[in-house]
């Protein structure tokens, strides 16, 4: 019988090792310990042995139903709390779940409006639906203007409904359309509050453009602009410089150069010094000419002028009371300058091989 204990004790804990759920813990535990079990079984058979060794059996049976209670015990205290987990192989390896992020062009918004809320300019949004009052008019941009043409703009179906301004050129006239620029924030921002203005308008413009590596029917643009009594050229520039900067990196360089534009005057491009040669460093010997400003060292970042007379007009403010700048960007190509993107399909076509590296 001593052998017989013994060898039911390593049975036991061969069995214990193999047990993974509660369920069956409970049988072991039944085989062994409960009434018609293994161990009362033993100590049944203990009245049938010689009564010199009785005391012996007695206390090898009664330290194997120790043991076996102790392991169970520490088997269910190891599985509680997480009862659920009972059945299930802990060593097989997790779920994975992916942790998602914002799209790179939210990001890049973010990151411009951010720069221009702590310089003191407030977030505002305006319609993607338009009138043709102010996308032109309102902006000085005539009916008789190429960028009125259907081609440059979707227009959509139907007049406007009454109570909307309308074209002054065209009395009587005015459609819809999808905004082809955040310019348009500015008349409608005018026309409810006073100045001093200092907003800056993040949004979606479309333009019937075919799609290629550059060109996109739908893109975002953030319009800025500051309205007040003597608002200077220089003003304009520091500003964007700044910007520009905490954008771009400190080290960057900037110029600008005289452009045309109906709603400001006088009007200019804003380049800055390519970020890619900078960070390259090319050695001026080397004929592999940059990707980004293909060699020329600059790259344009946004338009912007003093706002136009005609504007402030059009706002109904009095007249040479204000003065004010307006500068609008194209958020795909700040992301794309910025992060030595070329091509602008790649931000709309969630390919997440893409968007993870953001
Ligand atoms: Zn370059």
């Amino acid at each position: 019988m001593e052998t017989e204990i013994k060898e039911i004790e390593i049975i036991f804990f061969a069995e214990i090792k193999e047990i993974n759920s509660l369920q069956d813990l409970e049988k072991l535990r039944i085989k062994y310990l409960g009434r018609k079990g293994i161990l009362d079984g033993l100590f049944s058979q203990l009245s049938h042995i010689e009564s010199s060794q009785r005391p012996l059996l007695g206390k090898m049976l009664n330290e194997l139903k120790e043991k076996i209670l102790k392991e169970i015990k520490e088997k269910e205290n190891l599985w509680a709390g997480d009862k659920e987990l009972a059945g299930i192989d802990l060593s097989l390896p997790g779920l994975y779940f992916v942790i998602g992020k914002k799209h790179i062009l939210t990001q890049t918004i973010e990151e411009v409006l951010a720069i221009f809320e702590k310089l003191g300019f407030t977030i505002l949004e305006g319609p993607e639906i338009e009138t043709e009052y102010y996308n032109f008019t309102s902006l000085n941009i005539p009916q008789e203007h190429p960028a009125t043409e259907a081609f440059h703009t979707f227009y959509l179906e139907g007049e406007i409904s009454s109570g909307e301004r309308r074209p002054r050129s065209a009395p009587g006239k005015g459609r819809y359309l999808l905004r082809s620029q955040t310019s348009t924030v500015q008349v409608r921002v005018m026309e409810n509050y006073l100045p001093p203005l200092r907003i800056i308008s993040p949004g979606r413009v479309y333009r019937p453009d075919a799609v290629d590596a550059s060109h996109s029917f739908m893109f975002h643009q953030i319009e800025g602009f500051a309205v007040d009594e003597n608002i200077k050229f220089s003003d304009l520039k520091g500003t964007i410089f700044v910007f520009a900067q905490r954008f771009f990196g400190k080290e960057i360089k900037m110029r600008f150069r005289p452009h045309y534009f109906p709603f400001t005057e006088p009007s200019v491009e804003v380049d800055i010094s390519c970020i890619i040669c900078q960070r390259n460093q090319k050695p001026e010997t080397s004929n592999q000419k940059c990707g980004v400003c293909k060699g020329k060292g600059w790259l344009e970042i946004l338009g912007a002028g003093m706002i136009h007379p005609r504007v402030f007009h059009f706002a109904g403010y009095p007249k040479h009371k204000y003065t004010g700048f307006a500068f609008g960007m194209g958020v795909e190509r700040m992301a794309m300058l910025k992060y030595g993107i070329e091509d602008i399909r790649l931000f709309f076509e969630n390919d997440l091989r893409f968007l993870r590296q953001f």
